[in-house]
């Protein structure tokens, strides 16, 4: 079997490695200033838990190896102006935008996007982080350092927050998991659940539009797509080549989780449609010191990163998955005394979208 090799060292390649074990590969995580450059033979694999790199001896080395995967991809995906391009080539919805070039005035992105206007860092972005709301009603102008950097977008009123992750092998098979709703707050995933019955109509429209950006791109693994729901349109707002946060909840509740879904995928192992089983909530855990007590509520498992407590950081995730409803929303009861106060909205909102189920 090959090696795959995995650029970055977070919590995506270790959860990477973890599920490696029962297809006896060996996964190797690589941080990006790591000084060794390891021995990659031709016919292993190197695949990424980021979509962005330093550039650095190592992640060089990494990406001009024969067996690195996607290679193209990363550059139409990691640039919004390439992604959102690309989007529209493919024809599929995505919020109105366009791009701040040194001389565009607020006043433009107002009489072409609306009111308000949401500016995005081109590159480098992410959990919220390198965003911009610009307010037509507080005669708020493009900030410098956002000239030439970066894209502007419409804001969408949307309904609720939806994503799907998706796999496709070499063949072009494609397998997927059921639409994930998730609750965002600043930007960050707060908590996720899946499957919902009531957004299952609007699946084969979500796969087919994931499924001609995975073939237009030739994509081998796991991609994400997040959608904005509108009525009962899907509106694409970001893509991520990889394993993502929102599909966390596949360890739980999916007989193939979505990180054994990408090693299968990248190593030429058969991928297949992954059967769901019970309901599942996915709570991250951010900027919030560890409690052990978390790892004896009934239904759940509990993953703790190992990273130094931040305000604002991802740091861990606890899946709570059971095939009654009514377990999961006991476990949450539980977690929600476990958890900080400002938890609370977090944790309404997972009971409320328990209840409409
Ligand atoms: P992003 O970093 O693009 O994933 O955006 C983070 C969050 O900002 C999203 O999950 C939405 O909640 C919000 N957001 C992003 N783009 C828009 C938009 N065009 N209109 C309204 N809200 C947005």
């Amino acid at each position: 079997m090959p090696t795959v090799w995995v650029l970055g060292a977070g919590q995506l390649g270790a959860m990477l490695k973890q599920a490696a074990y029962p297809l006896a590969l060996d996964v190797v995580p690589i941080e990006p200033d790591s000084e060794h450059l390891p021995d990659i033979a031709d016919h292993d694999i190197v695949t990424v838990e980021r979509e962005q790199w330093p550039d650095t001896a190592v992640t060089r080395h990494l990406s001009s190896q024969v067996g690195f995967m996607n290679a193209d991809i990363f550059g139409k995906i990691a640039d919004r102006f390439h992604q959102k391009t690309m989007l529209d080539t493919l024809g599929i919805n995505t919020a109105p935008w366009r791009s701040v070039e040194l001389d565009t005035k607020a006043e433009a992105l107002h009489a072409e996007l609306g009111p308000d206007v949401l500016l995005k860092r081109r590159e480098g972005g992410y959990d919220g982080k390198g965003q911009y709301w610009l307010y037509e009603d507080q005669g708020d102008e493009v900030p410098s350092d956002w000239q030439g950097t970066g894209i502007a977008e419409k804001k969408i009123p949307f309904n609720e927050e939806l994503s799907l992750v998706g796999a496709r092998d070499k063949d072009g098979n494609k397998v997927f998991y059921p639409l994930t709703l998730n609750l965002h707050s600043n930007g960050i995933l707060m908590a996720s659940v899946a499957p919902l019955a009531r957004v299952a109509h609007l699946q084969p429209m979500a796969e087919s539009m994931l499924s001609k950006i995975m073939d237009s791109a030739n994509y081998i693994g796991v991609m994400a797509m997040e959608c904005f729901r509108v009525g009962e349109q899907l509106i694409v707002n970001e893509l991520a080549p990889r394993v993502h946060n929102s599909g966390h909840w596949t360890q739980a509740g999916a007989c193939v989780s979505q990180f054994e879904m990408h090693l299968r995928a990248v190593s030429g192992l058969p991928i297949k449609a992954p059967e769901v089983r019970g309901q599942s909530v996915m709570i991250n855990l951010i900027g919030v010191e560890r409690e052990l007590s978390w790892m004896e509520v009934p239904s759940s498992q509990s993953y703790w990163y190992g990273k130094d407590v931040r305000p604002g950081r991802k740091l861990g995730h606890i899946n709570i998955n059971h095939p009654q409803k009514k377990a999961v929303q006991l476990a949450l009861s539980t977690l929600r005394k476990q958890l900080p106060d400002n938890y609370n909205d977090v944790f309404d909102w997972v009971d409320k979208e328990l209840k409409r189920i």
